[in-house]
């Protein structure tokens, strides 16, 4: 029987529907409308595609979204002002730079000035290292959706063999840190990898991150896996691919998310997730 094709775009909907809910009621509780607030340096035409997406996103559930813009060659101090700014403006509760960042950014300088309590992105050093103890605030938005699919599928992670294909970051190794934490027995492999075929046939859940088309082929994988593509690859052609050959893996997994329309609309929906949470958090009393 062919693997159960996740919609990804079903289960964003379902979220950013408890996203409102959970904005009526900060609103009625404390008065509070979350702000969130894109810095954008350059004029890349992907980055600026992904921008384009999440302020449409926030503003459609009722965040207020602003977006700060610069030109490629500014000075990098420019920026930080610009982050030290918002960090200090309660409107704001949280703040994500795109990335890439021109070349004289440091991209860890720029991430590590946005403060810990806004860094809805998850890529702050105090979130990351929240990340490995099992206690972040803000998990990074991608690896997050992946778990609230397998969630809403209802498929089980503890005592899993995860293998993880890709260790970016911002995907593979948080992706690692959430699965280990879930009970999960996590092998990752990267473009070193000797043989990844080897590691993928055990995979009980296969999460593929590595941005290489056709990557994953059938006999790569266990009959009835979980395979979750994040992958997104522009073919010569134009068309949006993912990482894995889904027509061939599709008729031996269990469960598969496509591409485009699976990993996707999660990492922007997890990104207003996290900024509803900011704004939950700031009405709070520090403990
Ligand atoms: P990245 O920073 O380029 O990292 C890619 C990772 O894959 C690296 O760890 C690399 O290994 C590994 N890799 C590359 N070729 C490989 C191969 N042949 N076999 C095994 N591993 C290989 O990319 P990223 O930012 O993590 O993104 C990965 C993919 O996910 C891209 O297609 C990106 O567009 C997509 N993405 C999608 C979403 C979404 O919302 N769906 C969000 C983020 C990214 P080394 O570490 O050894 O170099």
């Amino acid at each position: 029987m062919p693997a159960k094709i996740i919609s990804g775009n079903a289960v964003a909907k379902s979220i950013r529907n408890d996203c409102k809910e959970r904005i009526s009621a900060l609103g009625r509780r404390a008065g509070v409308v979350p702000g969130l607030a894109v810095v954008l340096v350059g004029d890349s035409a992907p980055s600026r595609v992904y921008v384009r997406k999440k302020l449409h996103a926030a503003q459609e559930v009722g965040i207020v979204a602003h977006l700060f813009e610069f030109p490629s060659n500014v000075a990098p101090e420019a920026v930080l002002a610009k982050i030290d700014e918002l960090n200090a403006d309660p409107r704001v509760h949280g703040i994500l730079v795109q990335l890439p960042l021109p070349p004289q950014f440091s991209i860890f300088e720029v991430l590590h000035r946005i403060s810990r309590d806004k860094d809805v992105d998850g890529f702050h050093l105090y979130n990351v290292g929240g990340l490995v103890v099992g206690d972040t605030i803000f998990p990074p938005c991608t690896p997050f959706g992946v778990m609230k699919i397998l969630e809403h599928e209802n498929i089980p992670i503890e005592g899993q063999n995860v293998v993880i294909v890709g260790a970016s970051n911002i995907v593979g190794k948080p992706m690692a840190l959430m699965m280990m934490q879930a009970g999960a027995t996590v092998a990752v492999c990267h473009a070193k990898t000797r043989d990844l075929a080897q590691f993928t046939i055990l995979a009980d859940i296969l999460v593929v991150a590595a941005g290489v088309p056709g990557l994953i082929l059938p006999q790569m994988v266990k009959t009835g896996c979980v395979v979750v593509d994040v992958g997104i690859n522009r073919l010569a052609d134009g068309r949006i691919v993912g990482d894995v050959d889904f027509e061939g893996v599709v008729k031996k997994a269990s469960y598969i998310t496509p591409v485009p329309g699976g990993v996707g609309p999660m990492t922007v929906t997890m990104l207003l997730s996290n900024t509803i949470t900011a704004a939950e958090k700031s009405t709070m009393a520090p403990i």
